[in-house]
């Protein structure tokens, strides 16, 4: 089996070349130093290899094509660089302390895959690059305060460290007696599944604390045999596998996508656990549903599914304690 490290280093960062993989035209991709590129491509090729050639409007081609249209003015209004107030929350480097009992911990600042809808492409990262000091005085932090009882590791993507780092940081969390949960946000094993090692495992399967692992799919596409075959060895670890997704117009925004997506995640031990409308990030305007659209889709999927592979609807408010239900009133 490849190594994980080498199949991201062989990752498309060219829109021309992975226009040209997949047998588009190329003038489709945008031109070097064009300003929609100062969040650049960055596509593993597993995941490139799960689109459907020839085909622009692919829905996992979509989600990572750099567009003009991003540097468009938005003519909806709330859009801004930092729409769920981060900057308020990140009260130190590394961490973000926003609700009661959990705070996120921003184990890395690089991702596998550059999602153009992503709600931190505007974050500044450079200020949360942890030093090992940096890192220690994070851990102190969470020590220090006996109210936290889950660390959630994010990013960037948490699984961008190698497994040694990662199986360090775990263990230095698991000493901390009151933390009863770690839970990893990551897309890095949809994109390329070869990230979940063994060596993860065994560092997730020798805790104390429980552990949940959220994973970030949008479309059944992007689940293979490969991913069944690691989600279930890491599941039979004891590790609780959830899923989020983030409603994208394009890419998802239809009922039966999202009823498959449930039923494809549920066979590979994973339950659907939210889905996001989209936030309002500056340069993102293309992928928003609106709420009665959102309604209508969520209606939908509760009727083909059982209430269980129903993931709640839900959309982050800047201050509020929790993520807010979205009203689906009948
Ligand atoms: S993997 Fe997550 S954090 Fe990274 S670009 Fe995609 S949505 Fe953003």
């Amino acid at each position: 089996m490849q190594d994980w490290r080498q199949i991201l280093a062989d990752s498309f960062r060219n829109g021309e070349r992975l226009l040209s993989y997949l047998d588009i035209p190329v003038d489709k991709a945008l031109k070097a130093g064009h300003p929609a590129l100062t969040f650049p491509l960055l596509v593993p090729r597993p995941f490139a290899d799960q689109m459907v050639r020839s085909d622009l409007n692919d829905p996992l081609l979509r989600q990572v094509l750099p567009i003009a249209s991003e540097t468009y003015a938005s003519d909806l209004p709330g859009y801004s660089i930092d729409p769920l107030g981060e900057r308020q929350t990140n009260i130190r480097p590394g961490i973000i302390h926003k609700y009661q009992g959990r705070v996120l911990m921003l184990a890395a600042t690089g991702c596998a895959v550059n999602c153009r809808y992503c709600f931190r492409r505007h974050f500044d990262y450079a200020d949360n690059r942890l030093s090992r000091e940096e890192r220690k005085s994070a851990l102190d932090y969470i020590r220090a305060d006996a109210s936290i009882s889950e660390v959630i590791l994010s990013g960037g993507d948490p699984l961008m460290l190698q497994d040694t780092a990662l199986a360090e940081l775990i263990e230095a969390i698991d000493e901390i007696s009151h933390v009863r949960r770690i839970r990893i946000h990551t897309r890095l094993p949809v994109v390329i599944p070869q990230r979940l090692t063994p060596e993860l495992q065994t560092a997730l399967s020798h805790t104390r604390t429980d552990n949940a692992m959220v994973l970030h799919v949008n479309h059944p596409n992007e689940l293979t045999a490969l991913h069944a075959e690691r989600l279930r060895e890491l599941r039979s670890s004891g590790v609780t596998l959830l899923n989020q997704s983030v409603l994208l117009k394009g890419v998802n925004d239809d009922i039966v996508i999202l009823a498959e997506l449930s039923e494809k995640l549920f066979t590979m031990g994973v339950l659907p656990y939210y889905l996001h409308l989209p936030d309002k990030v500056e340069g993102t305007q293309h992928y928003f549903v609106d709420d009665k659209d959102a309604t209508a889709l969520y209606l939908g999927i509760r009727e083909q599914l059982p209430g269980y592979l129903v993931p709640q609807l839900v959309r982050e408010v800047p201050g509020d304690p929790y993520k807010r239900p979205h009203p689906v009133l009948a």
